[in-house]
């Protein structure tokens, strides 16, 4: 039997992985690490998602519960000004990304080890050549690095990053907190769960020292938090305009945010490409129903992605607002907590998954 080959051993590479080899097919991933978990710089790090675990768990056929903490405790500061969020509300959970046993990324490894995927890792699959010489359908699902977009003329903006962790005691309890301001257009958070405490600015343009030193200024007033030893990076986000999700690059299927299941407001991108493995795994066999299951998957990317222009040109005390507005009657609201829901690609797929 020929060997379905998935490139990338992330969440979307090892949703598609898992889902191949229960039907029956030999898979093989390709990872440039020397294990799971991405790279160094990335993880290991606490990300949160709005998520419907039993229906994400009838959609893809993994429950990855076993990886989910709820959040202790919500909080938005806007504008210097601290709000609770009703994660609840929201349906949020946090989870660890990275190498270690307790993420979602060595689960995931773990069931597909079990169910017979094979893994050559420190196996790059970099440029256009390499991409071409690979089997027609193999599941291309590279994440947020440059080469895999390049490879395959994906079009994407370029997104600016500081990030720190540090070791806080185990039992520390999960939080969020999210930082808008003048410092930067985009948002900041700090974050904890298994003992990791993470602190995150990002904006679609670069960061300059003065908002590194406005946030850090910010954190220490709102949380008491002393931030330091920043390491920046770079990374491409699939935002580049309305129409960037697809499913397809030539005879090669494409999963995760290399499809562009990244909501563009927020960023989100682990739900669409849990998701979006199994819409991959689908393509194999079937691409009109995946590719239609795929348009459900991002149909709110375009909401999402006019909302965030329009965000940014509107003048800050107009931005403050609305966000005091929208974040504090989340629960007030049932339905404004829906929308933001709704936004997440893969929310829907999720939603007609028990039917
Ligand atoms: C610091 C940070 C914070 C984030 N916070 C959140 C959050 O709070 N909520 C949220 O929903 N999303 C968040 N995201 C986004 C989310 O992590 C991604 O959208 C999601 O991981 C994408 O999944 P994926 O399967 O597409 O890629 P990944 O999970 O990144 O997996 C890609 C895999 O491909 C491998 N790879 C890359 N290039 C190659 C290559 N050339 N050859 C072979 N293998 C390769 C990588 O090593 C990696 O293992 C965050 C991202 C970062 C970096």
């Amino acid at each position: 039997m020929a060997e379905n080959i998935v490139v990338g051993a992330g969440l979307a590479g090892l949703v598609a992985a898992i889902n191949l080899v229960r039907e029956g097919r030999e898979v093989l991933v390709l990872e440039r690490e020397s294990r799971v978990g991405g790279s160094p710089l990335y993880h290991p790090s606490p990300e949160g998602t709005p998520v419907d675990l039993p229906r994400l768990a009838d959609y893809t056929g993994i429950d990855i519960s076993p990886a989910v903490a709820r959040f202790g405790a919500g909080r938005a500061v806007i504008y210097g000004e601290m709000v609770p969020v009703d994660m609840n509300a929201l349906s949020s959970v946090v989870i660890e990304r990275g190498p270690r046993r307790t993420s979602l990324d060595s689960l995931l490894y773990g069931l597909a080890v079990e169910e017979g995927v094979k893994f050559e890792f420190n196996h790059p699959v970099i440029s256009n050549d390499d991409t071409a010489k690979l089997p027609p359908d193999t599941i291309i699902a590279t994440g947020l690095y440059f080469e895999g977009f390049d490879a395959l003329r994906v079009p994407y903006l370029t997104s600016f990053h500081f990030v720190t962790r540090r070791k806080v005691p185990a039992d520390t309890a999960s939080h969020v907190t999210i930082y808008h301001g003048r410092f930067t257009s985009d948002y900041a958070y700090t974050c904890s769960v298994n003992g990791i405490q993470f602190a995150h600015v990002f904006q679609r343009r670069p960061i300059g020292k003065d908002t590194l030193h406005a946030f850090t200024e910010q954190a220490f007033v709102s949380e008491g938090i002393e931030l330091d030893e920043w390491e920046h990076f770079t990374f491409p986000v699939p935002a580049a305009h309305v129409n960037n999700p697809r499913l397809f690059a030539g005879d090669k299927i494409l999963a995760g945010t290399l499809a562009g299941c990244m909501e563009s407001y927020m960023f989100f991108g682990m739900l669409g490409a849990l998701v979006s493995g199994k819409i991959a795994a689908m393509a194999v066999e079937d691409k009109a129903r995946a590719y239609q299951e795929f348009k459900l998957a991002t149909s709110a990317f375009r909401s999402a992605y006019l909302m965030k222009k329009m965000g940014n040109m509107a003048p800050h005390w107009l931005h403050r607002l609305m966000l005091r507005e929208g974040i504090t009657r989340l629960s007030e609201y049932p339905a404004a907590a829906e929308v933001v829901k709704r936004a997440m690609p893969g929310w829907r797929n999720c939603e007609r998954a028990g039917e």
